[in-house]
């Protein structure tokens, strides 16, 4: 639970903000152009559901346009409201500077409880809710594009975009005009993974600087860390499963709504996972110790805490009984702005929303590109890249055959070096590209400024310092 002196989630984003701009030197007006929202659009519709009408509140606001399309995702949950959509969009701004996507932010929820509907209900909740932004252009390929987020996925998106499609038909670029789609639909592939994909880059990436693992108290490789996630969805279980099948982790302890799992040799993700989607939550898992009072797990020892499920999960009331080192946030706002002081004095490494979790938008923006021009990638160049290695290799092989020098390539290099890249391996190398990139630009700032002192100013001082420019080529 929130303490009564916590702000709330919008305000708490602006007091990050505030901390940031009070270190750089924008004019007040243009500080405050860039903090506000610019709009939310909260609309209430009836559906006739079980013999009755049901009405529904959703939410779309847009933070900033100071790039069009602007994006963020759509979040079904009883707890969604203006302020925690306006913080959401407001964060998509920041996030897509950060990594470089050609957008402005913003983001749409619903408040409805998914669970308590059935498949079809749901379409035709989410084909109205959709209907009633799309008339508005609050989803469409080149003003608003959103993608999935808590609630929703990839069945959510193929709604939204065949609902696009209807009201659109001349439109060619209709499939741009939400991303998270599946493959049938005008997807991409490793859209569904890359959050998660993008959580582990970026612990990759910070785990490559030992004067940063320093800071957090840190030695080594991720090899054996220990782990714990909460919220075992979309984010926190790709998150666990890659960071534990291929980099060694040991995910020691998994934080969901019915309590937590917890065991020091490491817990099996995969096998998890397949329990809570048969059972609907952890309890009753056979190999290891459920303890129903999942929050407090949050305060358990670890290497690594990956907060991947909500925002102001650690707050005042907790944050000085956290014990990890470095808490990596997967989720949007995890980490309230008094807390995140608390944690700082404690010497605690935070790799910031904005960053850790900016995978989804960032494969989201290849699926628009894609969608644009409707082709998949690769396929131009796959089976060139491949006769053209296989001639070097072909060259090697004779040059060595008619010297006598018996050489021969291992069939395993062979084989792999002889593979043109698929979708899947660009869109992870574009990926790790663009989370490497980023670190990057934050770590310039964070070691290079004596006033600023963690990763989320400096990832803030980058992002606000890009708007600003984009606003000032603008003529603003
Ligand atoms: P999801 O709905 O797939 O998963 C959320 C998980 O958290 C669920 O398993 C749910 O049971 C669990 N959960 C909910 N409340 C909890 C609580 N109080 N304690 C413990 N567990 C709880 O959602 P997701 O898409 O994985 O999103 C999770 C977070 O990541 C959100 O903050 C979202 O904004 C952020 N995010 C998601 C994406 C994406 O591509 N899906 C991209 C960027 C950021």
């Amino acid at each position: 639970m929130l303490s009564h002196a916590e702000p709330s989630f919008r305000e708490s984003v602006d007091i990050m903000f505030n901390r940031a701009v009070a270190l750089m030197d924008l004019s007040p007006g243009l500080e405050e152009k860039i903090r506000v929202c610019n709009a939310t659009y909260t609309v209430r519709f009836g559906v006739r559901l079980r013999g009755a009408i049901h009405t529904f509140t959703g939410y779309r606001s847009v933070h900033s346009e100071h790039m069009e399309p602007v994006k963020g995702g759509i979040r079904y949950a009883m707890s969604v409201n203006q302020d925690e959509v306006e913080a959401l969009a407001a964060l998509m701004t920041y996030k897509c500077a950060l990594v470089e996507a050609p957008f402005g932010g913003s983001k749409g929820g619903l408040c409805i409880d998914p669970r308590e509907w059935d498949e079809r209900e749901l379409e035709q909740i989410t084909r109205r809710f959709a209907y009633e932004l799309i008339k508005r252009d609050l989803i469409n390929p080149s003003q608003n594009v959103p993608a999935p987020d808590m609630g929703t996925g990839e069945r959510e998106m193929a709604w939204i975009a065949d609902q696009y499609a209807r009201m659109n038909t001349t439109d060619i670029n209709a499939k741009a005009c939400v991303t998270g789609k599946p493959l049938n639909s005008g997807g991409i592939q490793g859209r569904v993974e890359a959050t998660g994909r993008g959580v582990q880059f970026a612990l990759r990436e910070f785990f490559r600087h030992p004067e940063d693992m320093a800071k957090a108290g840190l030695k080594g490789s991720l090899d054996g860390k220990r782990v714990i996630v909460q919220g075992l969805g979309n984010v926190g279980y790709h998150a666990a499963k890659f960071l534990a099948e291929e980099d060694g982790c040991k995910i020691i302890g998994i934080i969901e709504r019915d309590g937590a799992l917890f065991d020091e040799a490491g817990l099996n993700v995969e096998a998890v996972r397949q329990w809570m989607n048969k059972h609907g939550g952890l309890a009753g898992y056979p190999d290891a110790t459920h303890q129903a009072d999942g929050s407090s797990v949050l305060e358990a020892d670890c290497d690594i805490l990956i907060p991947a499920a909500m925002e102001g999960v650690i707050n005042l009331g907790n944050a000085d009984r956290i014990r990890a080192a470095l808490i990596i946030e997967a989720a949007n706002g995890p980490v309230t702005a008094g807390a995140d002081e608390i944690l700082q004095k404690k010497g605690v490494v935070i790799i910031p929303d904005m960053y850790a979790n900016a995978g989804g938008v960032t494969v989201s923006y290849f699926e628009w590109v894609k969608n644009l021009s409707h082709i998949r990638f690769g396929r131009m160049q796959r089976r060139a890249e491949e006769a053209r290695t296989l001639m070097l290799v072909e060259e090697l092989e004779r040059l060595s055959a008619d010297k006598g020098l018996g050489w021969t390539l291992s069939p395993g290099f062979k084989q792999a070096y002889l593979r043109g890249a698929d979708e899947l391996e660009l869109v992870r190398s574009g990926l790790d590209d663009t989370m490497r990139t980023a670190y990057q630009s934050m770590r310039e700032v964070w070691h290079g400024r004596d006033d600023v002192k963690d990763l989320r100013t400096a990832a803030y001082i980058v992002s606000i310092s890009r708007v600003a420019s984009s606003y000032r080529a603008k003529g603003l």
